[in-house]
């Protein structure tokens, strides 16, 4: 039995703007665009220093945050226990998703060519609740 997700009404804070009605998945989408921003100018900044190390990395990390930004509007980005209001960790080489309600974990690699290619062929990314196998 689940829930709708709830319709949240946002405010931008920077201009006062009202946005709109807004559901989780916009959510999602706003905060990936985000992380998008900040990696493309980390990777502008790396590419103007003389070792150029850690540019291709934050290219496919952004290819990767790309593609999680188009899984998440088809609506493809949820928990298994149901919750939409998932959140998005940008990883030096990895972008983690979290669900608050449940603590479940998705990690996903965006180490290299493979990890990108991996993340293109799924449709779907879905957040499995953390396993507890001993109770503390
Ligand atoms: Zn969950």
């Amino acid at each position: 039995m689940f829930r709708q997700p709830k319709v949240s009404k946002i405010y931008c804070d920077q201009t006062n703007l009202e946005l709109g009605f807004i559901g989780k998945t916009e959510a999602i989408i706003a905060t990936i665009a985000k992380h998008k921003q900040e990696v493309a100018s980390l990777a502008s900044e790396m590419a103007g220093q003389s070792d150029g190390s850690g540019i291709e990395n934050s290219q496919i990390l952004l290819e990767i945050l790309n593609k999680i930004h188009d899984i998440a509007e088809q609506g493809g980005v949820y928990c298994s226990c149901g919750n939409t209001d998932v959140d998005v960790d940008v990883l030096v080489d990895a972008v983690e998703l979290s669900c608050p309600q449940c603590e479940g974990r998705l990690l996903i690699s965006a180490k290299d060519e493979q990890a990108l290619a991996r993340l293109s062929a799924m449709e779907v990314l879905e957040i499995a609740p953390l396993r507890r196998t001993s109770r503390k």
